[in-house]
Formats: C-alpha cells, sequence, structure tokens
C-alpha cells in the first residue's frame, strides 16, 4: 500500500463518518487540502463536498480545469494513475453535481469542466 493510497482510504473513511455526522445539518467540514480561498469559512453544502470531499476526485477538477479543451478517461487514467472505473465513477459523481459536462466527439466521449458550476461559481471551489 502506497502512501497515497493510505491517504485516499483514510480520505473515504472520513468522508463516510462526515456523512453520517452531518445528515441533519447537511454542512461539511472543507477537506484540508482546499485552497483558503473558498468562500464559506469551515462548510460546504453536500453538493460541493461531492466535489472535493475525495481527494482524487478533486485531482480529477483539477486536471480538467487545466484542460480547456477537455479530455478523455483513458488520458486522465493516466494522469492519475487509477484504474479506468474508478475515474468513470468519480466522472459519474461529478457529473451527477453538475460540476463537469461530457460530450461525444467523433467515437471519444469528452470530458470537460463546467465552471459556471454551482461549486465553482457560488461556492467558489478552487481548481
Ligand atoms: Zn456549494
Amino acid at each position: 500500500m502506497t502512501i497515497y493510497t493510505l491517504i485516499n482510504t483514510t480520505v473515504e473513511k472520513s468522508k463516510k463518518q462526515l456523512e453520517q455526522v452531518n445528515l441533519e445539518t447537511k454542512t461539511y467540514k472543507r477537506p484540508a487540502w482546499v485552497k483558503p480561498s473558498v468562500a464559506s469559512d469551515e462548510e460546504l453544502c453536500p453538493e460541493c463536498f461531492k466535489v472535493v470531499g475525495v481527494l482524487s476526485r478533486y485531482k480529477l477538477v483539477c486536471i480538467l480545469g487545466k484542460i480547456k479543451k477537455g479530455t478523455t478517461v483513458g488520458d486522465l487514467t493516466d494522469k492519475l494513475g487509477l484504474k479506468q472505473p474508478t475515474i468513470t465513477h468519480h466522472l459519474n459523481v461529478l457529473k451527477s453535481v453538475g460540476a463537469v459536462d461530457v460530450e461525444d466527439r467523433g467515437r471519444e466521449r469528452v470530458y470537460t469542466l463546467n465552471r459556471d458550476a454551482h461549486c465553482f461559481e457560488e461556492c467558489q471551489i478552487p481548481y
């Protein structure tokens, strides 16, 4: 187990705990790696928490933020070093809160960051 997987597993675990604790309040403590420029001090709405609550998911957001023309799952798989189903899962979660858009271009499915998404416009999650 690499340090990276260890961190990731810990993050996943604490995310589950947070979800249980905060079901009533609907707010979440901001993960430590999110830059302080995020608007609200310590809390994020559940949608935004889906974006930043898992480190690999947030990394996907940051990678997509750098590739304006969008990219494919295969490319993201190479860049993040995760398995394709994992990337697809994360992309689907991001899509479910409108943080990424998907478009069929010929044979390729191209994912782009939706810069107008609530998470980035209103909650100002940096990417
Ligand atoms: Zn939000």
